[in-house]
């Protein structure tokens, strides 16, 4: 397949329109079949669910082109089943698991022109997304939805390659309330766009929450989950059931135990325990790992020792691994991998 040229070493982390998308449309209690299309607009009834009460889920994985030529994306059934969580909690009907992964393979296979090669740093990123599409003006769910998939090539997350982050402790909190912090929805996306705008203003990358209720807990990023390396290299990753599951930070955590033989600790992680970590970074599809070297709690600076000019030893070592599985240069755990060409 001969790839668009595109300057793939230099792309950032933003939208190109590809050839092809891919759509289905909910009706009568039942899904349809599903089909490539190529317009990437969406025209839509002035009062379709979506637009009035902000009825929508959405999904993010990538596809990689291995060093031997293949088309592969990672772990796309935990974003099928994630995606039914998420559409559930919006009551919304979900998009069955295996047509879910059947239609990412579609649609990254029509569109291999806009996979990066391998090497270059850039991947192919993956948008499913669902939402209510027929007029509501009471508040309760639609009854007819769309499910698409867009796909774009992105760059790195955050600018300036590995080099590590600031970010900011938020006064903010993250998600909507009423349990949605779990769940990958635009409404709390929506939450999150004052606090990155006066984040970014104030020259830091990103916002630290903390748990809405105690405000004395680390909950999540924006869209990245925390993972932290103790000086003696235990991974400790905050549990609470108000963060997005991330599917990187949960193969971090295999990849630790299993692969670098490092203790696993997925607990509360308590604000005031942070100067005691050696490593801090934020994890997730967009991100991968990138390592945070200092976090700043309204002026006063809390500063990982080991990681500061670069990304400390630990966070390397996960980076390395993880990326080397999905690049398909270290053997994945069973089922890990998904072929698609
Ligand atoms: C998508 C997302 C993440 C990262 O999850 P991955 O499955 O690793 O991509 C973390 N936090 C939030 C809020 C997210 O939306």
């Amino acid at each position: 397949m001969e790839k668009k040229n595109i300057d793939w070493g230099n792309i950032g982390f933003g939208y190109m329109e590809a050839d092809y998308r891919y759509v289905s449309y909910y009706k009568d209690g039942k899904w349809d079949d599903g089909a490539l299309v190529t317009d990437p607009n969406i025209t839509l009834n002035e009062c379709a669910c979506v637009f009035q009460y902000a009825q929508t889920v959405f999904e993010g994985l990538k596809a990689y082109t291995t060093e031997d030529g293949h088309i592969v994306c990672f772990r796309p059934d935990l974003n099928a089943s994630r995606m039914v969580d998420s559409a559930k909690r919006l009551v919304m009907p979900p998009f069955p698991e295996d047509r879910f992964i059947d239609a990412v393979k579609q649609v990254v296979k029509a569109n291999a022109a806009w996979v990066p090669p391998f090497g270059s740093g850039a991947t192919l990123y993956i948008r499913p997304y669902l939402m209510g599409i027929n007029s509501v003006i009471g508040v309760k769910p639609a009854d007819e939805y769309m499910f698409r998939i867009l796909v774009t090539p992105v760059g790195p997350y955050f600018k300036g390659g590995a080099k590590p982050i600031t970010i900011k402790v938020s006064d903010y909190d993250r998600a909507a309330p009423h349990g949605t912090g779990d769940i990958k929805a635009g409404l709390n996306y929506a939450m999150s766009l004052r606090p990155i705008m006066k984040a970014h203003e104030e020259g830091f990358a990103e916002n630290m929450y903390l748990d809405a209720a105690s405000r004395t807990k680390v909950e999540e990023t924006g869209g990245a989950n925390f993972i932290f390396i103790t000086k003696d290299g235990t991974l400790v990753t905050p549990k609470s059931d108000s963060i997005l599951p991330s599917i990187t930070r949960r193969s971090i955590m295999v990849v630790a135990e299993k692969y670098l033989g490092m203790k696993v600790e997925h607990r509360e992680v308590y604000f005031d325990e942070l100067k005691d970590f050696a490593e801090c970074g934020l994890c997730g599809t967009a991100a991968v790992i990138s390592p945070v070297g200092k976090i700043n709690d309204h002026g006063k600076e809390i500063c990982f020792p080991a990681g500061m000019e670069e990304m400390g030893p630990y966070t390397k070592k996960l980076y390395d691994t993880l990326t080397g599985i999905q690049m398909g240069k270290i053997e994945a755990p069973e089922g890990w991998i998904c072929t698609i060409e």
